[in-house]
């Protein structure tokens, strides 16, 4: 089993130079509360928190699970106090709203805290972020009582949020929910099930606050029928204090492969006539309020590639500094060696050391759009920003959770036999990565965004004005020139492919469609080849000698080992005719 140490040189580089955090830090609004003092000073507490309260909490998560017994749910020993302690610390306010009582900080920097929430204990870090996900509907869609009521205590952590969108026939397409809701004088009585409901029940707060999914009765079919809900666990009092139990069951939590800490609940509403709620915003209007927080919530499961990289290197590097096996070919006179002396070894953690370093380069660089997006003062610049974000988010999401889970399997092979046995905790990091590729809309779906919203809808004009932001990288100097003519034939490639498969599309969309995750896969290697290639340029100008070194070394061997993978992908990006040949009536 081994620890977690936050890697604060790195996160601050990818903040500085990557995301541009000095530029950030200076727009408005963000001027007053983001200095350097304070930066420093919450990265440095964050981390300790990580490392001293939540990694040694990981294993025991995994081990005993969250129960249910008599209806309520029991999270596993130390989570409680955790919890509490997260919260008297002040960090569920940090990236929040500070018109709403949080501390106004810019996203990139909440985003830097996540990434060690999430490292330290993934199961635990989903509980703040889905709160996070209901305050943002709240405070952007809720009416001035339920923002009254319910985001001063979810801000602050004192009671937590989920998202109720899935039941059984609705996953991926959620125009199939059903779950009613029926108006009843000032509120809606809701009644149906809903499944997969990460911390949908639990003890860590007296009240649960979930945003919830239905049906009202002449509403349209399809997507554009659904509205949201607020439906407390308590119902609250209009002096906020808490109420009657709500009509809410909780009926089972789910036995998954990973985060066994996360408590995946199935949730009966209305069984005894109706759970109490409140509209948000307007019905018929769900959807698109989801939409409009989508980002945010992508980007916050993107970031557990990150994180679970950066947690499956640190125990890779650790156990190869310290298992001896063999001796290196080149050391002859010696008698074995920690295995690190390998070659394979060492390429194995370079891979998963480059990896998480372009996935945090990637989401840190997308965060730091999100804040320009929302803070830049004029209004053409935030829609740039804006329309880079869209681009992005896909392979935000897709790209870095397959990088993850990627890396956790390399952890696995650098410990041989052992890291195939529950002991050294390095499979746990395996189970618990594979949910990132499916939740938060599947690593698929996310490539069909790419290609129908992202590419065909405006055109190319987002990718066409990426691109040329990334030709235009000044990689003159000896130190990068191996690096440069591997990155060039990327960014040639993906612009081939973005032609290609937008024309395709207009006349064949299904075969483009097979394509998507290809493309998907095109798209996330070279944007993350152009994003090492500047932190090595970065890294080049005024960080030391070793940091810089080690700079060149990851983004050469990301080019060589990842880059110059892109062009063979343009054969099964094209290759769409091929697999609409396997025919469903005869498979
Ligand atoms: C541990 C866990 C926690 C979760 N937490 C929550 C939560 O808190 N709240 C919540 O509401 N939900 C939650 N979910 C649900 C999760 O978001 C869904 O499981 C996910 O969106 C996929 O839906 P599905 O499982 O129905 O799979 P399906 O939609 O049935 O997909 C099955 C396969 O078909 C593919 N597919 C489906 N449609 C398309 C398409 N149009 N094009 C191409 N491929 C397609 C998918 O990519 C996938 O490979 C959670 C799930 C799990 C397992």
């Amino acid at each position: 089993m081994s620890g977690y140490a936050a890697p604060l040189s790195e996160m601050r580089f990818a903040l500085d130079a990557i995301a541009g955090f000095g530029e950030i830090a200076a727009l408005p609004g963000y001027d007053a509360a983001a200095s350097r003092e304070t930066v420093d000073a919450i990265l440095e507490e964050a981390a300790k928190f990580a490392a001293e309260v939540l990694a040694p909490l990981n294993a025991v998560g995994d081990r005993e699970r969250s129960r249910l017994e008599n209806g309520t749910v029991h999270t596993p020993t130390g989570f409680k106090a955790a919890y509490d302690a997260f919260v008297a610390s002040g960090w569920s306010a940090l990236a929040m709203p500070e018109e709403h009582g949080g501390q106004g900080l810019p996203l990139v920097l909440g985003i830097a805290v996540l990434e060690m929430w999430t490292s330290a204990n993934l199961a635990f870090s989903l509980c703040p972020i889905l709160t996070q996900a209901a305050v943002e509907l709240l405070a952007t869609h809720g009416s001035d009582e339920q923002r009254q009521l319910y985001l001063p205590k979810l801000m602050s952590g004192e009671w937590a949020g989920t998202m109720n969108l899935t039941e059984p026939q609705a996953g991926s397409d959620l125009g199939a929910v059903r779950m009613r809701a029926i108006k009843d004088g000032d509120y809606y009585r809701l009644t149906g099930q809903k499944i997969f409901i990460t911390y949908g029940e639990h003890d860590l707060t007296p009240n649960i606050v979930h945003a919830v999914l239905a049906r009202t009765p002449a509403s349209a079919p399809g997507s554009k029928g659904l509205s949201l809900f607020i439906v407390p666990k308590f119902l609250v009092n209009r002096d906020g204090s808490l109420g009657e139990p709500n009509d809410i069951r909780c009926l089972k939590l789910e036995e998954k492969l990973g985060i066994h800490a996360s408590p995946t609940c199935v949730l009966s509403y209305g069984d005894n006539g109706g759970a109490i709620g409140t509209l948000i915003g307007e019905e018929g209007r769900g959807i698109e309020y989801m939409f409009l927080m989508m980002n945010g919530a992508r980007l916050n499961v993107g970031l557990q590639g990150v994180a679970i990289a950066e947690r499956a290197y640190q125990q890779a590097r650790d156990y190869a500094l310290n298992r001896v096996q063999g001796r290196p070919v080149a050391a002859i006179d010696e008698g074995a060696l920690p295995i690190i002396h390998h070659p394979d070894i060492r390429r194995m953690l370079l891979g998963m050391r480059s990896d998480a370093e372009a996935t945090r380069a990637l989401l840190y660089y997308t965060a730091g759009q999100i804040d320009r997006a929302r803070r830049e003062p004029d209004g053409e610049t935030r829609a740039q920003h804006q329309a880079r974000v869209d681009l992005l988010i896909p392979i935000a999401k897709a790209w870095s959770t397959a990088r993850g889970f990627e890396a956790a399997s390399t952890n696995i092979q650098v410990h041989g036999g052992m890291g195939f046995i529950e002991e050294t905790g390095a499979a746990q990091h395996l189970r618990d990565a594979r949910i990132s590729l499916i939740y938060e809309g599947t690593n698929g779906i996310q490539a069909n965004d790419l290609l129908t919203r992202k590419l065909v809808r405006d055109d190319g004009a987002a990718m066409h004005d990426l691109i040329a932001e990334m030709r235009g990288l000044d990689l003159a100097g000896p130190d990068l020139v191996g690096l440069k003519k591997l990155l060039r034939d990327g960014i040639d490639a993906l612009e081939k492919a973005s032609e290609s498969l937008r024309k395709l599309y207009r006349t064949h969309q299904a075969i483009a469609l097979a394509g998507a995750v290809p493309f998907l896969e095109l798209f996330g290697t070279v944007t993350a080849g152009w994003l090492t290639a500047r932190a090595a340029l970065a890294a080049g100008r005024g960080y030391d000698a070793e940091f810089a070194a080690a700079k060149r070394v990851t983004a050469q061997f990301f080019a060589e080992h990842r880059l110059a993978t892109a062009p063979a992908l343009l054969p099964a990006i094209a290759g769409g005719a091929t697999v609409m040949q396997l025919d469903p009536d005869r498979i």
